[in-house]
C-alpha cells in the first residue's frame, strides 16, 4: 500500500485552507467550535477572546473568571454584568454592558440535542491580538 497525496482528490485541502480566512460559521458542532477557537487563539481557552453581540466589547474567557461570573456565562453574557459601571445593553457606546445573552447569540453551537448560543470569536489581528 502507498500513500498518494497528488491524486485528483488533492484539491480538497483548497476548500480547508479557504476556511483560514474566513468568519467563524454561525452554526457549528462543539468539535468545530472549539477547533476554531484553537485555530485562533491555541490550546489554552482562557485566552480565547469573545465578542459581545450587543456592545463589541472583545473579552478573554479569563476576564469572566476575573469578573466573578458563573463558567456558564462565559461567551453566553457580557461580562459587563459582573462589573461595575456597564452601560445598558441597549445603549450606545463603549462597552462592557449588561447584556444577557437570552439565545440571541450570533453562533449556535450543537452537541446532540444541546444547542447553545455563544458571543463570535473575536477577530486575530496579524500581530497576534484582537480587536
Ligand atoms: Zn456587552
Amino acid at each position: 500500500m502507498s500513500s498518494v497525496s497528488n491524486g485528483p482528490h488533492a484539491g480538497q485541502e483548497a476548500s480547508h485552507d479557504r476556511l483560514a480566512c474566513q468568519p467563524s460559521p454561525l452554526v457549528m458542532t462543539v468539535a468545530e467550535w472549539w477547533a476554531e477557537g484553537v485555530r485562533r487563539f491555541g490550546e489554552d481557552p482562557d485566552t480565547w477572546r469573545l465578542v459581545c453581540p450587543a456592545c463589541g466589547h472583545v473579552a478573554a474567557s479569563h476576564d469572566w473568571d476575573d469578573a466573578g461570573a458563573p463558567k456558564d456565562a462565559i461567551g453566553v453574557a457580557c461580562v459587563g454584568r459582573w462589573l461595575p459601571n456597564a452601560r445598558d445593553a441597549s445603549g450606545t457606546g463603549p462597552g462592557p454592558c449588561n447584556y444577557d445573552g437570552n439565545g440571541l447569540n450570533p453562533v449556535t453551537v450543537t452537541d446532540d440535542d444541546v444547542v447553545l448560543h455563544f458571543f463570535a470569536f473575536a477577530e486575530v489581528t496579524p500581530e497576534g491580538g484582537a480587536r
